[in-house]
């Protein structure tokens, strides 16, 4: 991989026809040494977040080698980086075929259920081993979530002590666990608590012993508009709501992040292709890496890189992508100068996470290049940028502006809208 100081050399250098991924190693490695050195928990990477080999190298290098996979090919991928990585099934719903591939041809020994009926497919396709690890998934409240991950998977409230049973009677000489998902990009550290603590409810009710409690994923990064606590407040109220959970000394604790350790290490350079007003056509859209941009409207942060600064104002912009969809549309608003041209290219941040992992080769498209690159991140948990990127971006003089408008007491306007 080409590694360039920042990304106007590679623009200058050659201009890139395919969009490229720049990617930020450091800002993995930080983020690994941040969980490693703050929260009391073994850390498996939650691979579908971002599949990249160079992530995966570089989480190995850094003390992560333990890995929450969801298929057969997550599991090759990581296998064939790392031989001799921990690798947790943490998919509640499985093919036989693959479960039995994951046990038998990958050395795969810890799988997660949501069912009894999922719990006997484990057993049955793995021969009733009696190293398995077993964890159960748990159904919690996504308040605070951008992304709700409990819709589809979790066993309830209600149904959970009989599933926690059978699941500790179906262990033998392996480990039987705990696990939920708050959301993904949570943005209330209390949300890890309370789910602690109803899934505590549960195991007090069941009288189980409890080998794992694993905490899932949902570490929030930085985008527009959304600034979330420091990550030491997740942590605290983690340690705080293991402390409080009926478990034992012994009781490990794991936590399965994707988001916060990828989001910032990549983002996306792609060229203008076209622009009509206020719209500009680019070379990477929904069916490429912008698949959030799109379907949850996310205003990702934009740079111009271009030779020579644009003295313009800023404006904001939607984007169309590549293919001939008309759902290939990202309303944004992106802010870029007034005076963007076919032929710029635009950084588009904060994309290392269900970015490039949701790239499709729809209508042609989607093939990315990679290249590394040494600037900051524009936005960071781990201290190598601000934590909190404005969702308006505007000149110096805008900005002023609004600082003096935002200070003035709200008035009866602004107490409504809190209510709602
Ligand atoms: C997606 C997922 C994760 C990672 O979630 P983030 O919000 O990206 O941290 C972790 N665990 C499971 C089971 C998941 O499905």
């Amino acid at each position: 991989m080409h590694t360039y100081q920042l990304p106007l050399d590679l623009v200058r250098q050659r201009s890139p026809e395919r969009p490229v991924a720049l990617v930020r190693p450091r800002s993995v490695a930080v983020a690994a040494q941040w969980f490693q050195d703050n929260l009391k928990a073994d850390v498996f990477y939650a691979v579908k977040a971002n599949p990249s080999r160079w992530i995966i190298e570089v989480l190995v290098e850094n003390g992560v080698n333990a890995f929450d996979v969801a298929s057969l090919a997550e599991i090759e991928l990581v296998r064939s980086v790392s031989p001799n990585a921990r690798l947790a099934f943490m998919h509640p719903v499985k093919s036989r075929g693959a479960i039995k591939a994951a046990y038998a041809d990958h050395g795969v020994r810890t799988f997660v259920l949501d069912s009894h009926d999922e719990l006997d497919k484990i057993l049955e396709s793995t021969g009733h081993a009696d190293d398995l690890n077993l964890i159960v998934r748990m159904g919690v409240s996504a308040d605070g979530a951008a992304y709700s991950l409990s819709g589809k998977f979790g066993v309830s409230p209600d149904q959970a002590p009989a599933l926690l049973q059978a699941t500790r009677h179906a262990v033998k000489d392996g480990q039987m666990g705990v696990s939920f998902h708050v959301g993904s990009q949570c943005m209330r550290p209390s949300a890890y608590e309370a789910a602690m603590t109803q899934v505590g409810r549960a195991i007090k009710k069941a009288g189980v012993f409890v080998d794992i409690v694993d905490v899932g994923g949902g570490f929030p990064s930085v985008y527009p508009g959304m600034v979330p606590p420091d990550l030491s407040e997740y942590a605290d109220a983690i340690h705080r709501g293991f402390n409080e959970m009926p478990v034992s000394e012994t009781t490990e604790l794991w936590c399965e992040p994707g988001r916060a350790l990828v989001a910032e290490a990549s983002s996306v350079l792609c060229r203008v292709d076209l622009r009509k007003g206020d719209a500009l056509y680019l070379n990477d859209g929904s069916y490429g890496s912008l698949f959030d941009a799109t379907h949850s409207r996310w205003p990702f942060p934009t740079k111009l890189v271009r030779d020579g600064e644009s003295s313009s104002e800023l404006k904001p912009y939607r984007f169309y992508g590549p293919t001939c969809d008309s759902i290939d549309h990202m309303p944004g608003p992106f802010w870029l100068p007034a005076d963007v041209q076919e032929g710029d290219f635009i950084e588009i941040g904060m994309m290392g996470a269900y970015g490039v992992a949701m790239s499709t080769g729809f209508n042609g498209y989607g093939e990315h290049e990679i290249a590394a690159v040494e600037d900051a991140p524009m936005g960071s948990m781990y201290g190598l940028a601000p934590r909190s990127i404005p969702t308006v971006r505007t000149t110096a003089e805008e900005n002023a502006r609004k600082v003096v408008r935002l200070s003035r007491p709200k008035g009866k306007a602004g107490q409504r809208k809190r209510k709602r």
